[in-house]
């Protein structure tokens, strides 16, 4: 059959539209924000009491340096994720909104701040996360150490989780000593898939991140830990479920996943806004790959309800080792 000029008018078309996607020169418009994304702009009377307390303590919260969506939600509940070791960090990662630089120098008076903050809020449970400091000699890690000890003394009814950085270079030793200094659930995000990683999380490992997971389960398998992915950033289905099984054979018992959002224009693009069904099915695969606990949501964050989380994460392990010793018990 002759080819007419239709047809190749629509070839044309075709092999543009193909040509946009592949070619890395004309990268994605930047897309409109679903609905299932939006959500309601920070306000009301405790939410400023939350921002007053942190900022009569001088603390730094992730909350606000990533720009996160459930602000206005959480620090009405008074939950903030407080950032220790300054807001600059020594990385670039391309999917975060944390300044880049030079840091100061660390505050001595940091862990005891951050005690008493949590300590005012009548915080149950709190979230400490940092910055990466590359620069120091064992990437903060003696800080978070300082501020599990100030909060155990200051109020020893709150439980803590610590969300840390890799510590490159220095991973062994400094999680021996966050070990050692028993934080209910250590929590370290592995991000993205390892495909992504040069260009989304280029300062740090795959493989390093998930040892890290590793050693703390190895160290003390009492320490809850969990991890986190973003997805939005071009990841595959099945590259995702490969980072489930990596999680799962790091010994991870919580895993968190939430949509990407591009916080700035200079910042990663969006290439997908996951639905919420997507996410829910996500979910599903990873309860079949046996987490105790699965957060997924477009909203999720790595802290988003910690609180309520660490209950149920607590309660899943009790009824686990229920079933376990009574299976166990059977003739
Ligand atoms: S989800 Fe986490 S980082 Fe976001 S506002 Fe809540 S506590 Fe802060």
């Amino acid at each position: 059959m002759p080819v007419g000029k239709r047809d190749v008018h629509r070839y044309l078309i075709e092999m543009n539209e193909i040509t946009k996607i592949a070619t890395p020169d004309s990268p994605p418009q930047r897309l409109r924000k679903p609905d299932w994304i939006r959500v309601k702009a920070p306000m009301g009377a405790e939410f400023e009491k939350t921002r007053a307390l942190m900022r009569e303590h001088k603390l730094n919260t992730v909350c606000e340096e990533a720009a996160c969506p459930n602000i206005g939600e959480c620090w009405t509940k008074k939950h903030a994720t407080v950032m220790i070791l300054g807001d600059v960090c020594t990385r670039a990662c391309a999917f975060c909104n944390v300044k880049t630089g030079m840091p100061m120098a660390v505050d001595a008076l940091e862990p005891q701040h951050t005690a008493d903050a949590a300590a005012k809020l009548g915080l149950e449970h709190i979230v400490v996360t940092s910055v990466d400091r590359d620069d120091l000699a064992d990437g903060g890690a003696s800080q978070f150490v300082k501020v599990i000890e100030a909060l155990r003394r200051t109020t020893p009814k709150t439980t803590i989780e610590i969300l840390t950085p890799d510590f490159r270079n220095k991973t062994e030793a400094a999680v021996e000593a966050i070990v050692a200094a028993r934080p209910d659930v250590y929590n370290h995000n592995l991000e993205t898939v390892p495909r992504l990683y040069p260009t989304i999380r280029p300062g740090a490992r795959y493989y390093a991140s998930l040892r890290l997971l590793e050693q703390v389960k190895r160290l003390d398998p009492s320490i809850f830990t969990k991890s986190g992915v973003m997805l939005g950033l071009s990841e595959q289905r099945l590259e995702v479920h490969q980072v489930m099984d990596d999680m799962r054979s790091a010994g991870v018992d919580f895993l968190t996943m939430g949509q990407y959002l591009q916080p700035t224009t200079k910042h990663v693009k969006v290439s997908e806004f996951v639905t919420p069904q997507a996410f829910d099915a996500y979910a599903s695969v990873a309860r079949a790959k046996g987490f105790l606990l699965v957060a997924s949501s477009p909203l999720t964050r790595s802290s988003y309800h910690a609180g309520d989380d660490f209950a149920k994460m607590r309660q899943a392990r009790e009824e686990k080792l229920a079933r376990s010793g009574a299976s166990n018990a059977r003739p």
